[in-house]
């Protein structure tokens, strides 16, 4: 099990990356309402206007998981604070080290997860 103080700093090492990624993609957000903004809006059929609504859903669905993202970091930081951090919420065993490894944020063992325990 890797010492608090690593994970500790790897999980603010995500959780800035993810708050860097909400501030893009706010001001991406920005920029499609902007182009919204621009083109006729008399036009339903405005084939620019369906792109325009396409990308407005993909940044704003980008920019859900990453809010998301933050919410579990948060959440493992927190874990990490008790003393629970790396122990499967379903099963109460420790989660692999290869799972923490690739998501940190992991709540869950392997286990549990295919099972569908969140
Ligand atoms: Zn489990």
């Amino acid at each position: 099990v890797p010492d608090d103080a690593a994970v500790r700093e790897r999980l603010l090492a995500d959780r800035a990356a993810a708050c860097t990624q909400v501030e893009e993609l706010t001001r991406d957000l920005a920029g499609v309402f902007a182009a919204a903004a621009d083109v006729a809006t008399d036009d339903e059929h405005d084939p620019e206007g369906t792109t325009i609504a396409f990308e407005r859903a993909q940044v704003s669905a980008l920019l859900d998981r990453a809010r998301r993202r933050i919410g579990e970091l948060d959440e493992a930081l927190q874990r990490v604070h008790t003393g629970l951090y790396g122990r499967c919420v379903g099963c109460g065993r420790p989660i692999a080290p290869e799972r923490l490894d690739a998501r940190p944020s992991a709540r869950t063992c392997i286990t549990c997860a295919t099972r569908g325990v969140t």
